[in-house]
């Protein structure tokens, strides 16, 4: 990018809401392309044209005249492009014609060629760039379904056109890593025998190639969601077996903290609960605690809400949550929780809970997944539980905080970086907003539990002010924006 130049940002990603969406990442790339293109940025995102897309949300829809050619299992296999605008971002969409319906599955993960499903993705989205003569300044990969793109960049395209892109690809999740047999690498035209080693692509555990350390290696820049998050995946059992590569690059390597998108998860135009509210009418909420009562089933007391809105996932913490409900009743809080397991086990450990509980005025579990409910749930409650073993970034606790509840969470990956303990920080007092534990341990939850329970009953005055500081800090994409056009600049020699 020459000076005066507009910046040429390429996201490739396997979601963006309200396209696609499985998680934390699909809010976060459309989170930070919007704020980039809102600084001028010329930002383009490409996404696989899934049969389950979302279309409603795009604009001037239209399929490309010419279809991508992309090698696969030796041969140039056409693939359909549609092209269309999502706000002010561009939006590419490849291989509704992609060989063995890759993207015809009804759903975005979960069948048993995810990996060569998504490898040849990452090959797509670079014969996209290659064929269509495009030269982005950056390609921003994400997790493990473009993590091939740097690698394929640096064996293949390069030297077919695309020479100065910078790479740089963030982990939103260590959990997934992509582990795959050499068929996987051959189909998308690499050189299996030589990447298949120690120093590149080969899994530290075994004898499989792991497309994430091929993307950690190969990218210019990598981080994670949260800074706390990247030192804990170098020092800890939380890199998921990557500590080693990750130290490695220790020299491209950082954490930058998630936005929120202020305007999904605003309490003041939430069209979704009952009764709006801001910090100035925050007396307000009461009304939505009266109607989340009314809804679920509790009874009218005096007692606060402990709610929990979560995956129930093992990351997440899920005997701590069983706990947590348990105790949080027998201290005399009413409990609410929203979650859903895919884990058959996992889901009838909460049916059993929900079924002991059913006759309890005080505790309601919905086991199943309820955007609508989420937000009553975030406005009508007054503490989150939130007890993750490990937490790359985390949206609750920052819609949680919006809405002027207040989260009892355990001091992990980015909720070490965005709550500060009410009683126990270096924070001043007017940033704290939480209650914290370190320990994964039914002991060290209870003891914050009781704090804040404590604290609510005593002091309310103090407790209002809590939720008021949680309301107030500024977890918007813009300081996280300003975070990676410095990467960027950076990657680009600025
Ligand atoms: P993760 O992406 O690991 O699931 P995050 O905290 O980053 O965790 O994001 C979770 C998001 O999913 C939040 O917006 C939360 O409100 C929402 N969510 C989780 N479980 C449910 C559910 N059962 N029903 C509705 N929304 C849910």
């Amino acid at each position: 990018m020459g000076s005066g130049q507009v910046l040429d940002i390429v996201m490739a990603s396997a979601e963006c809401a309200p396209l696609a969406k499985a998680g934390g990442l699909g809010d976060a790339v459309p989170g930070l392309a919007h704020e980039l293109a809102r600084r001028g940025v010329r930002v383009e995102l490409i996404l696989p044209d899934y049969d389950l897309l979302r279309s409603e949300a795009l604009r001037d829809l239209q399929t490309l005249s010419r279809p991508v050619q992309v090698m696969h299992r030796g041969q140039p296999w056409p693939c359909r492009v549609r092209v269309a605008t999502l706000g002010a971002l561009r939006c590419v969409l490849i291989g509704a014609d992609a060989p063995e319906t890759f993207f015809q599955r009804g759903r975005l993960y979960g069948e048993p060629d995810d990996a060569a499903r998504f490898a040849f993705f990452s090959r797509a989205v670079l014969a996209y760039l290659g064929q269509s003569g495009r030269h982005p300044d950056i390609i921003h990969c994400h997790d493990w379904q473009t993590a091939l793109v740097p690698v394929l960049l640096n064996e293949v395209y390069r030297a077919a056109g695309l020479a100065h892109s910078r790479v740089c690809l963030t982990l939103h999740n260590l959990g997934y890593q992509g582990l795959v047999g050499p068929e996987i690498l051959h189909q998308v035209g690499l050189d299996a025998e030589r990447l298949m080693v120690p120093e590149r692509l080969l899994d530290p555990q075994g004898q499989l190639a792991n497309l994430l350390k091929g993307g950690i290696l190969e990218a210019d820049f990598v981080n994670t969601v949260s800074p706390h998050y990247a030192w804990e995946v170098q020092h800890s059992e939380q890199g998921m077996g990557l500590q080693g590569v990750l130290q490695a690059v220790s020299h491209k390597f950082g954490g930058i903290l998630n936005g929120l998108d202020p305007e999904a998860w605003n309490p003041a135009t939430d069209s979704l609960i009952p009764v709006p509210f801001d910090q100035e009418h925050l007396a307000l909420k009461a009304r939505n605690r009266a109607v989340l009562r009314e809804r679920l089933g509790l009874r009218e007391r005096e007692a606060p809400i402990l709610a929990v809105v979560s995956r129930l996932d093992r990351q997440k913490g899920v005997e701590l949550i069983a706990h947590g409900i348990e105790r949080a009743q027998a201290s005399g809080a009413q409990v609410v929780l929203l979650g859903a397991a895919l884990e058959p086990e996992i889901t009838r450990r909460f049916e059993r809970l929900r079924e002991r509980f059913a006759p309890d005025p005080d505790v309601h579990l919905e086991l199943g997944y309820d955007e609508a409910l989420a937000h009553l749930i975030y406005a009508g409650s007054d503490l989150i539980l939130i007890p993750s073993l490990y937490e790359p970034c985390g949206l609750t606790q920052l819609i949680a905080m919006r809405y002027g509840t207040v989260p009892i969470a355990r001091r992990v990956g980015g909720l070490a970086d965005t709550l500060f303990d009410a009683n126990d920080s270096d924070r001043p007092f007017g940033e704290r907003n939480a209650y914290l534990f370190d320990d994964p341990t039914p002991g060290a939850l209870d003891q914050a539990l009781a704090r804040a329970l404590q604290l609510w009953r005593e002091y309310p005055h103090y407790f209002y002010q809590l939720r008021l500081n949680g309301m107030r800090a500024d977890h918007s994409w813009r300081l996280p924006a300003e975070d990676y056009l410095d990467l960027y600049a950076f990657l680009l020699g600025h």
